[in-house]
Order: structure tokens, then C-alpha cells, then sequence
């Protein structure tokens, strides 16, 4: 049955993803099951999205709620939950102003926008550079590619958007020496994600921060894989005290409907964007503005932030057991419920392998497995989780 999805699916879908072969049927807590009814412990969650876990009756009661009310309407008028949804994320994010996106790859879109608007306000030329990083990920629109540091991504798309120059994650001075009087933002993922599970240091950090206050460049932070309660704080740079002038959020956001947001500091929101200058036609629509209210209320109710930080060091320990078992694992690298088992080789066999025993992992770039499961996790899941790729390991 499942193969004859599959060969439907190739003969239809544009065949941009190598995909697994299992099409998925249904979900509960943090297990999935496919269509022949095989269940598969899930520890990537949708890639960071599906935070609290399938079948949550709360979030899905709200949302069927809010669908028989009103699911659309514009940006040209106001709506209660978007309305919400918006005074939560502030009070969450403590910054300013929120614009809603569909995903994110369009909250970069307008992060880069909003940057060049503020510069062009200040000095009024049209040729304002961004400095992002090298292994970097922002999506796939023409923007937000512009800005993603892997050049094959890019190459076949070229001409970018230009005047973007990449400088290495953690090494200030390769930011330092790309600063022109034409700066108007750095940009880089808090923790990146797809290049690796690098976590930013605090010491590059707050030396980004201090060079871009002196020069009056903005301090663009991605959160859009690494925020929403993942590393244990709901945004990864308040575990650094480091606060951006515009960050962007998404993924686990809406946790399963399709919504995003660039946010910013009113110092920014008074000097960059206005009436005419950024629109979306389904953004912050009273559907999209539900789950994100619903999903930021269950994220305070059930504790889940703490939730994260009490399970991540029984994740890291025993990571870090496989790690010391076996050769073939270099180390973990990673905060919270975002690690990655960094290995010596390509690790498509071993994920392979896992599917087959009934757990979903998934890596970032070709020698990485990436952890990134809901955060609704317990004990037993960890241990049922190293329990089988320990297995794998083994087979290796
Ligand atoms: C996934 C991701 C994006 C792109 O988000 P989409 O919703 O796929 O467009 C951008 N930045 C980071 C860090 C991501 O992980």
C-alpha cells in the first residue's frame, strides 16, 4: 500500500526532496504512524516544530473553534486573535513590534527589508551591505537564500540579492573585517541549525552586539529553529542577554500551522517600515493568530520551558554515553532539546536504520544526527531513543 503512495507521490509531487520511504498517517504525543499502522518514536518533531506533541486536544479544540468562527480575513482589517497574539509574542520576546509571516523564510524576507529601509532612512543610499554567516540557513526564497551560507544552495540561482558577505560564526574578527561605513545589519541563527548545531558563544555575541550599537548596525537574530523553548529560554539570545534589534520566530510557533513573524525594537519600528512598504495576504489571519495564541498558553501552562531544562541534561548525558561508546561518533554538540551527534562519516545508513526500527532522527548536513524532538519529551523516550540507535550504532 505504502509503495504505491510513494510511486503516486514521485509521479505528482516536483521532486525537490530525497524523501523517506513511509508516508505518515497519524500522530499521538510524541509518536507518529504510518499508514500500514507501524509506530516511530519521533525525536524530530516536523524539524523543531511540533513542540507539544500530536493529537494535543487543547490546541486542536482551539483551533476547530476558531475554524467554525472565522479562518480568514485580511490585514486590511483587524482580528481578536491576531490582535492576542501579537501582545503575547511581545511579552515572551520582549521586543516591540510583531509583523506575522507564513513562514520563515518570509520573516528573513522582511527582517532584511526592514534593515535596508532603516539604513536607506538614515543616509539615503541604495547600497547597504548585510553580513551573514558561513554555514548559515534562512530558507529558500531568493532573500533568505541571499543570506544562507552554504553556496550550493545558491549557486544555481544566482544573481542573489546582492551585496551580502559572509563572515564565520563565532570568529569576530572575520565580522570586524567586513564592516563598511555601508553596513546596515549582521545577521546569523542564535544556534545554527541545517549547517551543524553550532551554538553562538557569548563572547562573540556580546562583541557582535557592542560593534553594531557603535556603528549603528542592526542585530538581526534567526530564531526560527532555535527559539520557542528549545535551548531551555523561550529565545535562544536571552540565555546571553544579548537582545537583537529584529529577530525572527517561526517553526514551533504555530506548531503545525504554517506561521512566522519578524519582530523588532520600536527604535527600529519607528525608522524602517510603514504604511505601504510590506503586506502578505495570509499572515497573522485570525487561524494563524489562534494557534499562536493557544500554543504561547500551553507553553505557560504546562511549564514547558522548564520541562526543557529538566530533561535536557538526562539527553546530553546520554548522548554524550554513545558518544564515548562508540569511535565513530566525534562528540555533541548542542543546548536543550537541540543537539546534534556529530560523527565521523555520512550518517544516512544510520537514519535509514532507525526508521526501520521505529524512530524518526534526522541530520543536519552529512555527518550530523540532529535531535530536535517535541518538547514534550519524558525519560523514557530518551532512553527509548538511544536504546535503538545504540542498536544501530552497534550494526554499524
Ligand atoms: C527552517 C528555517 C528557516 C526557514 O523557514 P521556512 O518556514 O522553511 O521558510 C529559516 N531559518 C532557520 C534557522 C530555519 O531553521
Amino acid at each position: 500500500m505504502m509503495k504505491e503512495y510513494i510511486e503516486e507521490a514521485e509521479k505528482a509531487l516536483l521532486h525537490t526532496y530525497n524523501r523517506y520511504q513511509v508516508v505518515l498517517d497519524k500522530g499521538e504525543g510524541v509518536y507518529l504512524y504510518d499508514i500500514e499502522g507501524k509506530k516511530y518514536l519521533d525525536f524530530v518533531s516536523g524539524i523543531a516544530v511540533f513542540a507539544l506533541g500530536y493529537h494535543n486536544k487543547a490546541y486542536n479544540d482551539a483551533l476547530k473553534a476558531q475554524i467554525d468562527k472565522l479562518i480568514h480575513t485580511s490585514n486590511y482589517y483587524y482580528n481578536i486573535p491576531a490582535i492576542e497574539a501579537a501582545k503575547k509574542l511581545k511579552a515572551v520576546s520582549g521586543m516591540d513590534r510583531v509583523f506575522f509571516t507564513n513562514s520563515g523564510a518570509e520573516a528573513v524576507e522582511g527582517a532584511i527589508k526592514a534593515a535596508r529601509k532603516y539604513a536607506y532612512l538614515k543616509d539615503g543610499h541604495k547600497d547597504h551591505e548585510i553580513i551573514a554567516m558561513e554555514h548559515s540557513f534562512h530558507g529558500r526564497t531568493m532573500g533568505a537564500l541571499s543570506v544562507t551560507g552554504n553556496p550550493k544552495y545558491r549557486e544555481a540561482f544566482e544573481p542573489m540579492i546582492g551585496n551580502i558577505k559572509f563572515a564565520r560564526m563565532n570568529c569576530f574578527e572575520s565580522v570586524e573585517e567586513l564592516v563598511t561605513d555601508k553596513t546596515c545589519a549582521i545577521m546569523f541563527e542564535t544556534v545554527q541549525g541545517e549547517g551543524g548545531i553550532y551554538p553562538a558563544e557569548k563572547e562573540f555575541m556580546e562583541k557582535v552586539k557592542a560593534l553594531c550599537e557603535e556603528k549603528d548596525i542592526l542585530l538581526i537574530l534567526d530564531e526560527i529553529q532555535c527559539g520557542m523553548g528549545r535551548t531551555g529560554m523561550m529565545y535562544a539570545w536571552q540565555r546571553y542577554g544579548v537582545k537583537p534589534d529584529i529577530m525572527m520566530t517561526a517553526k514551533a510557533l504555530g506548531c503545525g500551522i504554517p506561521v512566522g513573524a519578524f519582530l523588532m525594537t520600536e527604535r527600529v519600528a519607528a525608522n524602517s517600515l510603514t504604511s505601504g512598504d510590506h503586506g502578505t495576504t495570509y499572515g497573522g489571519n485570525p487561524l494563524a493568530g489562534a494557534a499562536i495564541c493557544k500554543v504561547l498558553d500551553l507553553f505557560e501552562e504546562n511549564g514547558i520551558i522548564s520541562h526543557v531544562n529538566e530533561i535536557s541534561p538526562y539527553l546530553e548525558e546520554k548522548l554524550d554515553g554513545l558518544a564515548e561508546k562508540y569511535d565513530m561518533i566525534e562528540g555533541r554538540r548542542g543546548i536543550g532539546l537541540m543537539q546534534g551527534l556529530v560523527c565521523k562519516g555520512p550518517v544516512g545508513d544510520i537514519i535509514n536504520n532507525a526508521m526501520e526500527k521505529g524512530l524518526i532522527l534526522i541530520n543536519a548536513g552529512v555527518n550530523i544526527i540532529r535531535i530536535v524532538p517535541p518538547l514534550i519529551i519524558e525519560k523514557e523516550h530518551v532512553d527509548e531513543m538511544v536504546d535503538i540507535l545504540d542498536k544501530c550504532l552497534a550494526e554499524m
